[in-house]
């Protein structure tokens, strides 16, 4: 099974490294034929905006809508990847593309300027022990529906969610020594 790294922008390298270590194949994933051979597709933090709008210059967008929603591709976001996973960005410009994965809301850069980046212990949902988790200019899901398993959450809202084969966290789970989530991911993808 392999499993893939959109490759266009933000924390690539480390996301494949976890997934090795979650022994996996673990591979970029830039074009098409990449995305057709893969099982489970990370879209990694960054900017929400630039990465949507490569998305479609890749020609991704519908490949990845397709396979999300019948069911033939697990999806992980990241950060900027759970904004392009939602369905609505609260706040976004008219411009703001979106994958409209998930039954979510979401507002960017919602944890405020002083507080823009920080880590902080999380519970999360069927993990024994809290996690470290690195919030960069994150942003939290305002609202979800009632086909969305809340995972983790903060005083200024969700930060963690899935959704059948589909997860987002606000955070950054690569940026940490902890495989616990992408164990996790790879599990959705075994399970497909
Ligand atoms: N604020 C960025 C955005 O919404 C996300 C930041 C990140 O991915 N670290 O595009």
């Amino acid at each position: 099974m392999k499993i893939g790294v959109l490759s266009i922008q933000g924390a690539v390298s480390e996301h494949l490294k976890h997934l090795e270590l979650c022994r996996v194949e673990a591979v970029p994933v830039k074009t098409i034929e990449n995305l057709s051979e893969v099982s489970g597709l990370i879209i990694p933090g960054g900017e929400s905006t630039t990465i949507g709008k490569l998305i479609e210059v890749y020609g991704l967008d519908g490949p990845i809508k397709e396979r999300a929603r019948n069911g033939t591709l697990a999806v992980f976001g990241t950060c900027a990847g759970m904004a392009l996973m939602a369905r609505d960005v609260a706040d976004g410009s008219t411009d703001q593309p979106k994958l409209g994965l998930m039954n979510t809301i979401v507002k960017r850069n919602a944890f405020g300027r002083q507080k823009e980046s920080f880590e902080t212990g999380l519970d999360f949902k069927g993990l024994e022990h809290p996690l470290v988790a690195v919030f960069i200019r994150a942003p939290i899901i305002l609202e979800a529906g009632d086909n969305v398993e809340i995972l983790a959450s903060l005083p200024e809202g969700i930060v963690a969610a899935r959704q059948a084969n589909l997860l987002a966290t606000s955070f950054h789970p690569e940026l940490t020594g902890d495989q616990r989530l992408h164990q996790l991911f790879v599990d959705i993808c075994k399970a497909l």
